[in-house]
């Protein structure tokens, strides 16, 4: 029997985990291929701090090639554009069709597959929003190489500002359904943090503007937290610390488009305003990676896969429903197709079934609705337990049933405030599940013993060290295995 092929789609997050994972389970009875279209990996949560010149590039990215030779992975650098898992040319194993991106730039080829994981990440879909991002007038720091754009634009206002300009800094969201706001809260106080180590602070006019309704609902509809023994809300903690730090907010917003030095948007009463800027650092929406999918008789069936917004169906409920009859388990437990049961998608890749925060439309009909987060730690999680459970299979003829649902999952979020040896802070939160459960847990969705928060310099240092961590696991250095995800 030929070797079973495992072949895994991405290699951020959840797709490195799923790959190294699955051949420390498997070793020589399986091949595992990791197709990937960038050369290195990018530790994302750092970018923050290259976004505000305390790291460079080279301190969030590493090589993996040397990583996945060491391990006896294969790597293609190319990016995956169809998929045909029912086969094609006669192959009973399903194939994903594949465009280097490296050395031969440009060259079409394909792969069989006997497991596919499918952890493509985010599409930055800038194009939601005229003119946002680094092409149009707004900086980003969700690359590398945006964080660095960013930190030099950052770099060149502070300046300004040192000769006596009063100059205004926009830092949010750029799209009404944006995610990932934890990572916005971030880079607006790492901002202020560097606006005050320049002694410019009194110079500029900070403005956070944020498609969340309130302060603090980070896209998982706000937490109670146990701070110091009281249960707070997150909405109190975040709305004291923009108020101490003198961040002006725009709430429940969506940035309808973007010239150059000014933003527009329209908020939740339909009321459409602008602001001036000098930098503004906004985010983008998020759309999955879309693979064109074919069945056996060459029919086109992407839309049976793909949900549309290019994110994989797995095995979540799908059912159009209200906010208040969505229910802990419309969330997928297995991470599989319900179609092609050895496809899997995780990290971002994966089609959540709602949002998880209440989803609220202006009188005009614009939908101002954070999307769901996936952070990291549940992203890597999702990675491991694919893995596991693939390895079973492969073991033993069934299918593992390890599960990581985000309404089960607990994550740990350290928010950076700023960076440096004394001006180090960050929001340490933690929070379980990630999707309130309110069968389990009727007055808060969430277990009030083990969903706390904290600010602090602890939380700083814990996300420096966690940085170096997570860098060292993914370079496979020996007992990668025993961080924890
Ligand atoms: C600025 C920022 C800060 C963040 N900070 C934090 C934080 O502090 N804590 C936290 O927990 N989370 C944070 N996050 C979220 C975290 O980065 C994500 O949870 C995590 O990266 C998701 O992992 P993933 O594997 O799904 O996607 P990614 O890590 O984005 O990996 C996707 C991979 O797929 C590849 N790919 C894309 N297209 C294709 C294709 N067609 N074929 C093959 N491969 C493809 C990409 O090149 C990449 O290698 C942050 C996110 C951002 C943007």
């Amino acid at each position: 029997m030929d070797t079973i092929n495992i072949v895994v789609l991405g290699a951020g997050v959840s797709g490195h985990t799923a790959a190294m994972f699955c051949k420390r389970y498997l070793g020589e009875r399986v091949n595992v291929t990791v197709i990937s279209p960038e050369a290195q990996y990018n530790w994302i949560p750092s970018n923050i701090w290259v976004g505000v010149n305390r790291m460079e590039a080279k301190d969030v990215l590493l090589t993996l090639a040397p990583v996945y030779d060491k391990q006896n992975i294969s790597f293609i650098q190319a990016k995956a554009t169809e998929l045909y898992p029912e086969g094609k040319n006669g192959s009973i194993r399903g194939v994903v069709a594949y465009e280097d991106t490296g050395n031969n730039e440009g060259r079409k080829s394909e792969i069989e597959y006997d497991f596919l994981v499918n952890a493509t990440g985010p599409k930055l879909n800038f194009q939601a929003t005229p003119g946002l991002g680094p092409d149009g007038f707004s900086l980003s720091v969700c690359t590398a190489s945006h964080a660095t754009e960013a930190a030099n634009h950052l770099a060149k206002v502070i300046d300004e500002m040192k000769q006596g300009h009063i100059r205004t800094l926009a830092v949010g969201m750029g799209h009404g359904t944006c995610t990932c706001e934890g990572a916005a809260f971030e880079y607006v106080f790492n901002v202020d943090t560097e606006l005050r180590r320049a002694g410019v602070r009194d110079k500029a006019e900070l403005i956070y503007i944020t498609n969340e309704a309130e302060l603090g609902d980070f896209g998982v509809d706000g937490i109670q937290l146990d701070v110091s023994g009281f249960i707070t809300p997150s909405k109190l903690m975040a709305d004291s610390l923009f108020d101490e730090k003198k961040i002006k907010t725009i709430l429940g917003a969506h940035v309808e488009r973007v010239e150059e030095g000014k933003v527009f948007y329209t908020d939740l009463e339909g009321k459409k305003s602008s602001i001036d800027f000098d930098f503004a650092m906004l985010l983008p929406p998020f759309k999955g990676h879309r693979l064109t999918t074919y069945n056996k008789s060459g029919e086109e069936i992407t839309d049976k896969v793909f949900t549309p917004n290019d994110f994989m169906r797995v095995d979540a409920d799908y059912t159009v429903k209200p906010y208040e009859d969505w229910k802990a388990k419309d969330w997928p437990r297995h991470y599989q197709n319900p179609l092609y049961k050895n496809v899997f998608a995780v990290g971002i890749a994966f089609a959540p079934p709602h949002q998880i925060s209440k989803p609220r439309m202006n009188p005009d009909g614009v939908l101002i609705a954070p999307a769901p987060p996936r952070t990291g730690m549940p992203s890597a999680v999702m990675g491991k337990v694919v893995a596991e459970n693939i390895a079973q299979q492969i073991k033993t003829g069934i299918l593992g049933n390890k599960t990581a649902s985000m309404s089960d999952l607990g994550a740990a979020c350290i928010a950076s405030m700023g960076t440096g040896f004394k001006m180090g802070s960050a929001v340490s939160i933690t929070m379980c599940p990630i999707v309130p459960n309110y069968e389990k847990y009727p007055e808060t969705g969430r277990d009030t013993k083990n969903t706390f928060g904290e600010i602090g310099m602890a939380g700083h240092w814990v996300k420096k060290i966690l940085h170096y961590m997570f860098i060292y696991k993914a370079k496979a250095k020996p007992f990668w295995w025993i961080i924890p995800e």
